[in-house]
This record gives C-alpha cells, sequence and structure tokens, in this order.
C-alpha cells in the first residue's frame, strides 16, 4: 500500500511495530523522513528498514514546514510534551489510520468499515470479516487487530477493509472517512489518557464526525453508523450524528438466545451485541441470508476472549485475558457456575462495579500484580480471596481448590503491562501454567 507524498516531509515518532509499519510506507510513498526513538535499537531498527531516514528527535528538530507527524497510540499525548509543540509549529499528529486514509485515493474502488467501542471491538471486527470473506466477498482486517494496515497489499476493486479503530487511533485521524462507523458500546475505560468518559466518549463520536469532514462535500451522502444503543452514551451519540449520516440503531436484544445457540463461538449477552453491529454491516454490505447463517456458524472465534484452553479432571480452564476492565469481565463470570477468578494486573479503575453483580458465580478469587491489593480488599468481604500475587501461583492455588464442574477463569479486570508484555503474551503465560498442571 501506498500514497503520492512526493515533496513532503513527514516526521515518526516511536519506531515500535505500527511506527515502522508507517516508516516503510511513507518511504514508499515518496515522503522524505525524520525519524526518533528514545531506545537506539529502535532507532538502528529503522535505519535498517530505510537508510535514508534522517533521525532527529522532534522534542529538539524545528518542526514547522512537516507535512505531518506520525506517533505511537502509545505516546499519552494528553500529557506528553510534544502535542504543544506540534501544535505552536501547526503540524497535525497523526496516526497510522489516517496514513491509510491518504492512500485511499491510490486504491481500486473499495469500502471503508471502521469499528469502535470500549469492549467488543476485535469480535465485531473479525467476524464482520468472516461474515464478508465466507460470503466471497474480497476483505481485509486490519487496524488495531492483525497485521498493520499499512503492510497489507489492496484489495482488487469492489473489496472492503474492516478495521478495528481504539480511541486514540481514532484521536490520531482527521480525514477518516468511513463508508460504514461502528460503534458497540461506551463504558469507563483509558480514563488515564482523557480528562473523563465524556471526553473518552467525545473521541468514539469523532469516527462519525469524520465520515462527513473526511470528505469532499456532498459526498458523504451514503454514510452509514452503526451504533448498539444499550448504553446512555451511545444512545447519546446516536441522537448527535452529523445529518448526512445515516444510521442503523441495532441492539443485543435483536439477536435471540434461540438464534444464538446456532453459533457456538459467539455466546452470551455482549457476543449478541457484537452480532448485531457485524450482522447489520453485513447486510448493509449485500451479504445474503444464507451466507450469513452460515457464516455465523463457522465463525472460530478469536483468542484470549473467553477461550477454554484446557478441561483437566472435569475443571474447565479459559483464557480471558482481553478483558482488561471490569465491565468486560461481567460477561464472562455470567457466564460459567462455579468459577475461581484470577483478576489483577495493572488496574484501569479503581473499582470492580460491573462484576459486583455476578459474584453468586465466584467460588474463590486470586488476586495477581499490582492491584492484588486493591482488588483483595474489594471482595474480600464478599468472597474467599487468595492474594497469589503471580499469575503462576494463581492458577496453581486455583487447580488445587477446583473441583470436577468448576471454572479456572483469567480474566482479569486490568491491563497485563506490570508483569507481560501485552494481553496476548498473559494469555500464553495462562496457558503454559495450565499445561503444566497436567500429570
Ligand atoms: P476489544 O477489542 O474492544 O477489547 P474484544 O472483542 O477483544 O474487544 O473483547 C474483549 C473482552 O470484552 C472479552 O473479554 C469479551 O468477553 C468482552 N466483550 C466482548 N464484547 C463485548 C461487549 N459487546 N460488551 C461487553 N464486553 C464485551
Amino acid at each position: 500500500m501506498r500514497a503520492d507524498l512526493s515533496g513532503q516531509t513527514w516526521a515518526v515518532y516511536g519506531l515500535a511495530r505500527s511506527g515502522l509499519s508507517a516508516l516503510r510506507f511513507l518511504a514508499r510513498s515518496g515522503a522524505e523522513i525524520l525519524a526518533w526513538d528514545d531506545a537506539a535499537a529502535a532507532r538502528e531498527a529503522a535505519v535498517a528498514a530505510v537508510p535514508d531516514v534522517r533521525l532527529a528527535d522532534p522534542m529538539q528538530a524545528d518542526l514547522a514546514g512537516l507535512d505531518g507527524l506520525v506517533v505511537s497510540p502509545g505516546v499519552p499525548l494528553n500529557r506528553h510534551p510534544l502535542a504543544a509543540r506540534a501544535r505552536a509549529a501547526g503540524v497535525a499528529i497523526v496516526g497510522d489510520i489516517e496514513l491509510f486514509q491518504r492512500a485511499r485515493a491510490t486504491l481500486p474502488a473499495h469500502r471503508l468499515v471502521g469499528i469502535t467501542g470500549t469492549n467488543g471491538k476485535s469480535t465485531t471486527t473479525a467476524l464482520l470479516h468472516h461474515l464478508l470473506a465466507s460470503a466471497g466477498q474480497w476483505a481485509r482486517l486490519g487496524g488495531n487487530i492483525g497485521l498493520p494496515i499499512l503492510d497489507q497489499p489492496p484489495l482488487p476493486a469492489g473489496g472492503t477493509y474492516v478495521l478495528e479503530l481504539s480511541s486514540f487511533q481514532i484521536d490520531l485521524s482527521q480525514t477518516v472517512a468511513a463508508d460504514i462507523a461502528i460503534l458497540t458500546n461506551v463504558t469507563p475505560d483509558h480514563l488515564d489518557r482523557y480528562a473523563g468518559i465524556e471526553a473518552y466518549a467525545a473521541s468514539k463520536a469523532r469516527l462519525f464526525a469524520m465520515q462527513v469532514s473526511g470528505q469532499a462535500p456532498g459526498q458523504a451522502r451514503g454514510s452509514r453508523a452503526i451504533v448498539a444503543t444499550d448504553d446512555a452514551f451511545t444512545r447519546a451519540i446516536a441522537a448527535q450524528l452529523p445529518p448526512a449520516v445515516c444510521l442503523t440503531p441495532v441492539s443485543f436484544a435483536d439477536v435471540t438466545a434461540h438464534d444464538q445457540a446456532r453459533w457456538p463461538a459467539l455466546p452470551g449477552p455482549h457476543n449478541a451485541q457484537n452480532i448485531a453491529c457485524a450482522v447489520a454491516a453485513a447486510r448493509l454490505l449485500g451479504v445474503s441470508e444464507p451466507a450469513l447463517e452460515q457464516g455465523l456458524q463457522s465463525f472460530p472465534g478469536l483468542p484470549h476472549r473467553m477461550e477454554q484452553v484446557a478441561s483437566i479432571g472435569g475443571v474447565r480452564f479459559v483464557n480471558d485475558s482481553k478483558a482488561t476492565n471490569p465491565t468486560s469481565v461481567a460477561p464472562a463470570l455470567q457466564a460459567y457456575a462455579d468459577v475461581h477468578w484470577i483478576l489483577g494486573g495493572q488496574a484501569k479503575t479503581q473499582e470492580l462495579d460491573a462484576c459486583l453483580p455476578h459474584l453468586q458465580h465466584v467460588k474463590a478469587a486470586y488476586t495477581i500484580g499490582e492491584a492484588a491489593g486493591l482488588f483483595a480488599d474489594i471482595l474480600r468481604m464478599r468472597v474467599p480471596v487468595a492474594v497469589s500475587g503471580t499469575l503462576e501461583r494463581a492458577v496453581a492455588e486455583a487447580a488445587a481448590a477446583a473441583e470436577p464442574g468448576d471454572t479456572v477463569l483469567l480474566s482479569p479486570a486490568c491491563a497485563s503491562f506490570d508483569q507481560f508484555r501485552d494481553f496476548e503474551a498473559r494469555g500464553q503465560a495462562f496457558r503454559a501454567a495450565v499445561e503444566g498442571l497436567r500429570p
């Protein structure tokens, strides 16, 4: 994938996976590039990838005249001084999705679906991609999931790009005009990066604003919004869409339990919401009803989301490492009867309110990581708690206590970065610890 950026000068700050992908894209697109990462090894990787890149720290360099500054979504722009420097120089700060938008003019005719929400983004994105692909359409998965979209080859004419978009990726976009924009839900998350929940919700709402502002005047007609209007924030966003955007409201209640029973990888009310969103989009994109049914049945599910990794001595072990906030844990607690719940890590909230109504399903809790003490204090009066500290110890303690028919569930309600590289590494560590229990 490439854009036409010849004669332009861009800077890239942060040279990990998405930064390197942006760097290569800018080089292919003919731009001059300044790049920086505080880690020397990352700078070396950048020079190896693009030999004529100029290494310069944008915190020192003159930013005036740059056509754009690409920043990794991991840089907290609400606190980082680079944001003010770029603003003073009048330079837009962008991410890889905005670069993808710049490439769209060079791509064969296609459609773009952007999917956001606090929870369910990956599932909805993967499900929609699967529904399109299994119906025989060309479709590409990217954004916050899978391979960086800029590294993927363009689709033939008539294809659909299905992109998962975190709020940070939306914040780093100015003109990303999705043909179909989907919002699953809004609940408290990432409050370290936003002034409050309203600011976080406003970040999600920009996906719909860009459907109009990102286009030439008059071209937004035909843009569609699919919003699951199951919470107050999404209802407010749906009520204030730009007039040119046509709304399809959906709800978890659109999907009957009777229908859902046929789709093995999509259990629970939370997945009913994801199904409602993905199916509405697939219908707009022309997937027939028999193909939809077939796709829902054959969807394999995603790893680290309520993924059963083993059954040992009648005890089920479930990896839900992707559940990084209390709201996303709630469905997992509801799904099983006698749960040994492993939770903790780097807390994103100081409470577990969304989980508390489901504690009758919890036989015991095992807390790990930085939040071990905090969560033990919240739970201690309600269920038996062990402060296990590490994931390995928690698995051993939970397995020792579990009886046939029970479920040992890793559903941490926390980010992983205090003890793991990311939620995937945490899920793999859980799987390895479980495998280690086999006689
Ligand atoms: P995201 O990409 O938004 O983090 P995922 O689809 O990866 O979402 O799911 C993350 C976690 O959230 C999983 O543990 C899953 O059980 C839970 N979850 C998925 N969809 C929803 C939803 N619509 N509402 C609440 N929780 C959800």
